[in-house]
């Protein structure tokens, strides 16, 4: 009882933020051996950014713009399309993918890196 009058006492994105974080499985991440090789390993800013991510504490050093112009907060570096976090979730999906699929195949590739074709500076 006590819990939910302490949830709801919270701002709603801090609510949201709170549920996820008690969903089965949600702290799995805390408890898992660093291994470098699995990159199961953050580093320090990575880790005190996913903590405050967990409880949507405020990041007091982002920055106040974003590359591509638009206001830089937690919610836009997730769907910027400038920034890392789109492509690099991608790749990471691809990557592991590739990784199952070339235990059972033999013939197995990825997409090569293209260069960058913006404008030429
Ligand atoms: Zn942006």
């Amino acid at each position: 009882m006590q819990c939910e009058q302490v949830r709801e006492s919270l701002p709603s994105k801090t609510e949201r933020a709170v549920e996820l974080a008690t969903e089965k499985g949600a702290s799995n991440w805390l408890t898992v051996i660093p291994i470098k090789e699995m990159n199961f390993n953050l580093n320090k800013r990575e880790f005190r950014d996913a903590i405050k991510l967990r409880y949507d504490w405020e990041i007091a050093d982002l920055p106040a713009m974003c590359t591509c112009g638009d206001l830089f907060t937690v919610d836009h570096a997730m769907v910027c399309r400038h920034g890392g976090l789109i492509i690099q979730r991608h790749n990471e999906i691809r990557d592991l993918e590739a990784e199952m699929l070339r235990m059972v195949c033999t013939d197995v590739e990825t997409e090569p890196v293209l260069q960058h074709w913006g404008r030429a500076k």
